[in-house]
């Protein structure tokens, strides 16, 4: 989805090394450039596969009309 940041000082792409989840279901992309071994972070949010926004789907129940 999102290319791999280019290190400006070696003009390459960065590979990706490791994510670590954080808070508010962000992760944290860890880059390493393979040249020069610098690293770059990138927070991103990260894609709701557990979606709990779709939570409340339940069909409407009709109260009986009695
Ligand atoms: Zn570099």
């Amino acid at each position: 989805m999102a290319a791999a940041p280019i290190c400006i000082a070696c003009n390459i792409e960065r590979t990706l090394v490791s994510i670590q989840p954080t808070r508010n279901r962000h992760d944290v992309w860890q880059y390493e450039c393979s040249t020069c071994r610098s690293i770059f972070r990138l927070v991103t949010q990260r894609a709701s596969l557990e979606s709990d926004d779709a939570a409340f789907e339940n069909p409407p129940l009709r109260a009986g009309s009695r």
